[in-house]
């Protein structure tokens, strides 16, 4: 029996079910049931809300979060292997936990799901980034989750809250604090991880607002913030010439001096500059 449900220790349960960690696939479990019930108290009060968990692996977030109370959980994993490990879950806890075996990127997981919903998950590090922008971006705003409770390696963490001036700071904080309030609430070494990857980990938690901090085209502000920071040392006279015949005049309407560059200019600039482009 574990410290928070009467299921067997995960170190059993990877050996019981042969569960080797496959690198191509992501897989850092986390093995401490204590450690996982801590980052699914990150995620808010889950009592409620149904929570979308993407890569349960063995299942220790998993558990984590149906022993802290969510109501229900939909969990991909594109694993096969993990099956009968989660299917044990799911009998422990019955009518709360549904798992789809599948790629995260090509499942539409809203069938499954009753709102509020919130998402909860130990990440694959190689689609962690994309499934973040996809959550970020969506047609409509406010998107179907309440709040984003991720795993990440330190230095995109680091990136998803950066401040304007740091070197972090670029396209994924400014969609992040566009239209959410988003802070790191832990940290994580190598070794809480098995087998332990290469760099350390952070929990970022991410609350959406309920409509966006400045008015801008979500499309058109996408588009100026890629142009900007894919040419991150120009000026953006120079990075945003292709935006606009007058760029210097709308960059100097929108408050922002031509001779920036775009690490030091603030979501509400660029915002306004986003709606000087469509004026
Ligand atoms: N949540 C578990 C934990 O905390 O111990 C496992 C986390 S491990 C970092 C990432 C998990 O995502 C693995 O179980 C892996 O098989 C799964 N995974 C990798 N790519 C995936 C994808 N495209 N869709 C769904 N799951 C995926």
């Amino acid at each position: 029996m574990s410290a928070v449900d009467a299921l067997p220790p995960l170190r059993e349960v990877i050996a019981a079910h042969e569960l080797a960690a496959r690198k191509s696939l992501g897989q850092n479990f986390l093995l401490d049931l204590n450690l996982t019930a801590k980052i699914a108290r990150q995620a808010g009060d889950l009592s409620e809300c149904d929570v979308l968990e993407i890569g349960p692996g063995p299942g220790g977030l998993t558990r984590g979060l149906l022993s802290e109370g969510a109501r229900h959980v939909l969990a991909i994993e594109k694993d096969r292997r993990c099956l009968p490990a989660l299917g044990e879950i799911a009998d422990a806890y019955p009518g709360r936990l549904t798992v789809l075996e599948g790629d995260a990127l090509r499942i539409d997981p809203l069938e499954y799901l009753t709102p509020p919903i919130r998402v909860a998950a130990n990440l694959p590090y190689n689609i962690g980034t994309e499934l973040l922008v996809r959550w970020l971006t969506p047609p409509e705003w406010p998107p179907f989750w309440q709040s984003l409770t991720l795993m990440f390696q330190r230095e995109v963490a680091e990136r998803i809250v950066a401040k304007p001036g740091s070197k972090a700071y670029g396209r994924l904080a400014l969609l992040a604090s566009w239209r959410c309030d988003a802070q790191i609430v832990m940290h994580l070494p190598p070794g809480a991880f098995t087998p332990p990857p290469k760099v350390s980990s952070a929990v970022v938690h991410l609350r959406a607002l309920p409509e966006p901090r400045y008015p801008a085209n979500a499309k058109r502000l996408e588009a100026v913030v890629a142009r900007a920071f894919n040419q991150r040392r120009k000026m953006l006279r120079a990075a945003l010439k292709g935006l606009a015949l007058d760029i210097e005049d709308r960059l100097i309407a929108a408050g922002i001096s031509p001779t920036d560059r775009a690490e030091t200019v603030t979501l509400e600039q660029f915002c306004a500059l986003t709606r000087m482009l469509e004026a």
